[in-house]
């Protein structure tokens, strides 16, 4: 029915063919709709009374002619009538409380869903940012828990009041001429199975159009930011990029069109067989009138309850692919927050308190996690039902590194050499594979992740900045700075002046779509955020762009100042940080293969010395990025 391609995105409908309605999911999505258990009983209570009460004005009907007619009782008459307004009346009030209670159940449940999976997301270790579409991850949050939602006040909630009003119409009906009952029942058949199946077919095109949509949104989310944006233009793929587009816009219009034929013929399939059914009842129902087998009333009413019967009975026939969609939204919720988080503080794990900043590194080896161990196959990528299970390779080899408190280790070597790596497992954004990182003797995974990363300051080679004023993104690591001492990080961070020019000095907006820095100057706002944080121990990656001599100084400047007092452990390209380090580290392949100071490493004659002449003869940076 659908096309392999579309596997494991949207809830296609393979995703629920051949399913069971699993004990354990409705068990746990029970707990997620347990605090809202009284306005589901008044949901389906109101359900339940509004299918009763819908049995009311055809018997009313049934009295009025049977009864009140044959004797002339005027009074009768007006009662009974008044009594069906009365009842409409209430059918309405149910209707309301019936919405009010939904609506209550439904954006309840969807707010529960969403901050639990957003606390969740938090939580999860940068491996899974690393590998997650980021457009995939969201839909769960928009559209995953919607679809929970409605399975809890649209499917339960249909399926009782079908199931209801069935039951009860039929009774009635029973009760009232059973044999009529029978022949109106004999045309369904006819109709039953082909609802069935325009029914799932129906349900596929929704799941495709869904899927469709999904890939939509991905590609207008990669596209359409600034460096996607950037890259479409420069390697002038944009008639590519609108076929795509086009090939699912057109994909979900098809689609479209599909269902909104399959719906209109099922409707009106519906018509012909309540019609059909009203014709029977009267055909065969006006013979037994005739015949004095039956009152005149009691056709009335058969007429009026047979109507109520086809569309309930039809919509019940999908009951069971209904829910099974309802629950995978579930599951599908179930399945982000199931995700193992392998990054979690220790049951006992103590506080960093007043830290020295003394790191070590003690026999040190590591290999990236597993795709299995790290995330979800079906946030990776729309194909993918499995992920990977082999770690990838050794990155780094039995790394042994001292950082003494206040002192600064430079690590230098050729691109991939794991220098990264080494600088990521100090505020635990991996864990060591084997041996362990310690900071104050004490192993960081003992630690509390909160006081460990408090007391670490990172500056990356290219800063994020958050689209907000560069005052909010200095906040970030500060809340409750005052504008004084940002503008003395700002001023020991040699950016104070930068932004102090600008139209709107340190209101001014910044990010992705806002003001952009350059380079040096985001680097220099991110030592000043640092500096913010007041941190013990820094881990700095130097950018590897080259910068004008200006920049060069003005960041030369802000990192004297910023490293002072500190333990830093610096992964760095520039030659003025190298020579001032207190020890380098020479990383090849994973190992640390030299170490001392610079005079010490030029002396020796070995990898360092062939770094540094490169580097010394051509540019001021040291195993840049590009290797
Ligand atoms: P550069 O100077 O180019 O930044 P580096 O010395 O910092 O390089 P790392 O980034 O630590 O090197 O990478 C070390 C090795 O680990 C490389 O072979 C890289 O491909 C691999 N690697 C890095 N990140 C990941 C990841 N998230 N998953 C799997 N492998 C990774």
């Amino acid at each position: 029915m659908m096309g392999g391609g579309f596997h494991g995105w949207g809830n296609d409908a393979s995703a629920v063919k051949g399913k069971r309605l699993e004990v354990a999911v409705l068990r746990r999505a029970w707990g997620f709709a347990r605090p809202f258990r009284a306005w589901i009983t008044g949901f389906l209570t109101a359900i339940v009374l509004s299918a009763l009460l819908a049995l009311v004005p055809p018997l009313l009907f049934r009295s009025i002619i049977d009864t009140a007619l044959p004797e002339g009782e005027r009074g009768l008459v007006t009662v009974l009538a008044a009594l069906t307004v009365l009842a409409a009346l209430a059918d309405a009030g149910l209707a309301v409380v019936q919405r009010w209670c939904s609506s209550r159940v439904g954006e309840g449940l969807i707010y529960r869903l969403r901050v639990t999976l957003f606390d969740k997301v938090q939580r999860m270790p940068i491996a899974f940012s690393t590998r997650t579409q980021t457009g995939a991850l969201i839909s769960r949050l928009n559209n995953d828990v919607v679809g929970a939602q409605n399975a809890v006040t649209g499917t339960l909630g249909q399926v009782l009041s079908n199931g209801v009003v069935l039951v009860t119409t039929l009774v009635a009906m029973l009760v009232l001429e059973w044999r009529l009952t029978v022949v109106s029942l004999v045309v369904l058949p006819l109709f039953v199975v082909p609802a069935k199946r325009v029914g799932r077919r129906v349900q596929a095109l929704f799941r495709q159009q869904m899927t469709l949509n999904a890939q939509m949104n991905t590609q207008m989310t990669e596209r359409f930011n600034v460096a996607g944006a950037q890259l479409v233009k420069l390697y002038g793929r944009h008639p590519e990029e609108l076929s795509a587009f086009d090939a699912r816009a057109a994909g979900v219009a098809a689609a479209g069109v599909k269902v909104a034929m399959y719906s209109r013929v099922f409707f009106v399939a519906m018509g012909v067989v309540a019609a059909v059914g009203a014709a029977a009842t009267y055909g065969f129902g006006g013979h037994l009138v005739i015949g004095g087998e039956l009152s005149t009333g009691d056709l009335v009413a058969m007429a009026a309850l047979v109507t109520r019967i086809y569309a309930p009975l039809m919509q019940l026939t999908n009951a069971r692919i209904d829910l099974m969609t309802a629950v995978v939204s579930f599951e599908r919720v179930f399945e982000v927050l199931d995700a193992p988080v392998s990054v979690t503080d220790r049951p006992g794990a103590v506080e960093l308190v007043a830290p020295r900043g003394r790191v070590v590194f003690d026999r040190v080896s590591f290999r990236y996690p597993a795709p299995s161990e790290v995330s979800i196959a079906s946030l990776e990528s729309p194909g993918s039902s499995a992920l990977g299970t082999t770690p990838g390779d050794p990155v780094l080899h039995d790394v042994d590194l001292a950082v003494e408190p206040g002192t600064v280790v430079a690590l230098v070597g050729p691109s991939g050499a794991g220098k990264s790596t080494i600088a990521s497992l100090v505020p635990r954004l991996y864990d060591a594979s084997s041996g362990a990182v310690r900071v104050d003797g004490v192993d960081v995974r003992d630690l509390t992740q909160a006081s460990l990363r408090a007391s670490i300051g990172v500056v990356p080679q290219d800063p994020h900045l958050f689209h907000e004023s560069i005052a909010a993104n200095l906040r970030y690591a500060r809340p409750e700075a005052t504008q004084a001492e940002l503008e003395a990080a700002c001023r020991a961070a040699r950016i104070h002046d930068v932004i102090a020019g600008l139209p709107e000095g340190y209101d001014t907006v910044v990010g992705e779509r806002g003001y952009r820095l350059s380079g040096g100057e985001k680097q220099r706002v991110a030592i000043a955020r640092m500096l913010l944080k007041d941190p013990a121990i820094v881990v700095l990656d130097e950018a590897t762009s080259h910068l004008d001599a200006e920049n060069e100084a003005a960041v030369q400047a802000a990192l004297e100042e910023a490293l002072q007092g500190r333990t830093a452990l610096v992964i760095a390209h520039r030659l003025s940080t190298i020579r001032d380090a207190d020890l380098i580290c020479v990383v090849d392949a994973g190992r640390i293969v030299e170490r001392g100071t610079h005079d010490e490493l030029l002396a020796a004659g070995g990898l360092y010395a062939d770094l540094y002449r490169t580097l010394s003869g051509s540019t001021s940076t040291v195993g840049a990025g590009e290797g």
